[in-house]
């Protein structure tokens, strides 16, 4: 039986339990898991920040190798390694037909049916679509994307949330292009990758905002020009008119702040998620006349099937920092000690090793 840290009730520690997981059906891997970054998203639903169901397994940050494939299921083989996300997707809808598969529109069996049960009897919800902070995992085959066997796993797992979101929302949904000036607001691991994302677009300034000057001087390890300290400093004496200013942190006031750094003309990508409820306030004479756009993005507008093997070759050629991202590794046993380390704002990614 597969171990599994179940989250309960809202708010309280996961329990490491054995669970039971449905065999894949048709379109569905069974993947059994080498490592399983912890997202501020699992800790942020752990919490409660957005509601949804209990118990729940969450963990969507993944790597691990194909262990059995269900009918129907030919782009994998079992003994294949894979990076696994939450984008479940059809290829064939309007939204995957244009290049936006974060946002399928297709209905799946998962969906409706979650794989994972209690040891007892009883459903779990596969939480983010994954249920990955256990040693095995369901999923569509959709979510589950080829990577080469020689890298190291934890490094590979940030691939499937944190370097595709970040570094999508910089080329993707802030189209970042070369010679731009680029804010990013929060230095956490979506914020790092879009500092990345935009180093690699060819941006000539990229300015890290955060209110944590350990956060900062990693943003400047992974290519941030200039950095502020929002506590410290004003931003908007240190931005000289953005091009595209990305909003990584999850909160309404960084979405506030953003907009008021930008060009005539500008981007404003909001990617970080605040706790349901939160509004932001904008003035629309403004974005009128200065014909500023603010544009949301699921997971980076990403295109896992094509991005997950151009980011392994970034990395392979030094281009992309993935082992700088991973704090400390943890066994799933110690994921509570990992997801408070995460609370406190003392990793970038601590990452579960199985
Ligand atoms: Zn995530
Ligand atoms: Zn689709």
């Amino acid at each position: 039986m597969p171990r599994a840290a179940v989250c309960h009730r809202f708010g309280e520690p996961f329990s490491l339990e054995d669970v039971s997981l449905s065999d894949p059906r048709e379109g569905e891997v069974r993947v059994r898991l080498e490592a399983c970054a912890i997202c501020h998203s699992d800790v942020a639903y752990a919490d409660g920040a957005w509601g949804g169901r209990v118990p729940t397994v969450l963990g969507h940050e993944a790597c691990g190798l194909v262990a059995e494939t269900g009918p129907g299921v030919a782009s994998l083989r079992t003994g294949q390694r894979v990076v696994v996300s939450l984008i479940r997707h059809c290829g064939a809808c309007g939204r995957c037909r244009a290049g936006e598969p974060a946002l399928c529109t297709a209905a799946f069996g998962l969906d409706e049916r979650s794989p994972i049960a209690l040891a007892g009897g009883g459903r779990v919800e596969q939480g983010l679509r994954c249920g990955a902070f256990a040693d095995e995992v369901v999923v569509h085959a959709s979510q589950a994307v080829p990577v080469p066997p020689h890298l190291p796993a934890a490094s590979l797992s940030v691939l499937g949330c944190a370097v595709l979101t970040g570094v999508g929302a910089a080329e993707r949904a802030g189209a970042v292009r070369p010679g731009d000036t680029v804010v990013v607001i929060g230095s956490g691991g979506v914020g790092l990758n879009a500092i990345q994302g935009a180093v690699i677009a060819g941006a000539e300034r990229v300015i890290a905002i955060d209110v944590a000057d350990e956060k900062l001087a990693a943003a400047r390890l992974f290519g941030a020009t200039a950095a502020v300290n929002a506590r410290t400093a004003d931003p908007a004496a240190a931005v000289e008119a953005a091009d595209v200013v990305i909003a990584t942190a999850g909160s309404a006031r960084a979405v506030e702040q953003g907009l008021a750094l930008l060009r005539r003309g500008g981007t404003l990508v909001v990617v970080g998620m605040p706790a349901s409820g939160e509004e932001a306030r904008f003035d629309p004479t403004q974005l009128a006349h200065d014909g500023m756009r603010i544009v949301g993005t699921k997971m980076g507008t990403a295109r896992p099937a094509d991005d997950i093997p151009r980011l392994v070759a970034l990395y392979e050629d030094g281009r992309l920092k993935l082992d700088e991202l991973v704090t400390a590794t943890y066994p799933l046993d110690r994921i509570n000690e990992a997801a408070d380390a995460m609370r406190r704002g003392e990793a970038i990614r601590n990452v579960i090793v199985f």
